[in-house]
């Protein structure tokens, strides 16, 4: 971390999960993703269904903040499948927490500065 104004985010893992419930669209129980910073992260050839993104997505960013520990966004870490008969759900986990400069990230032409994406390794 630098003096430079910034802000934390965690990371998280969107992980499919069944417990035994019959999934009526393609979830595969332990496939999962990683949300660094905007970008959505597949380590391998997993996979997710576009209906279930959707409903995923909303709620991913306010995930990614601190929020009060009393606060359902704390608490409360699976997201249903929009189908309703569907059994899925999305286990969400915040992992560790990534610091981002405020120049890295507004797109205001006074206060930009080199994106954070630009740098060698975007994960770190
Ligand atoms: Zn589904």
């Amino acid at each position: 971390m630098t003096s430079e104004k910034g802000f934390w985010l965690y990371d998280l893992r969107v992980e499919t999960v069944l417990d035994g419930r019959t999934p009526v669209c393609r979830h595969v129980e332990g496939e999962s993703f990683a949300v660094i910073g905007e970008t959505l992260v597949f380590d391998r050839m997993d996979r997710v269904s576009m209906y279930a993104l959707a409903a995923l997505l909303p709620l991913l960013p306010a995930k990614q903040r601190m929020t009060d520990d009393n606060d359902w966004m704390s608490t409360d870490a699976e997201i249903a499948c929009p189908d309703p008969h569907c059994g899925a759900r999305f286990r969400v986990t915040r992992e560790g927490k990534r610091w981002f400069g405020h120049a890295e990230t507004t797109g205001l032409p006074d206060q930009r500065g080199t994106p954070y994406w630009d740098k060698k390794d975007p994960r770190t």
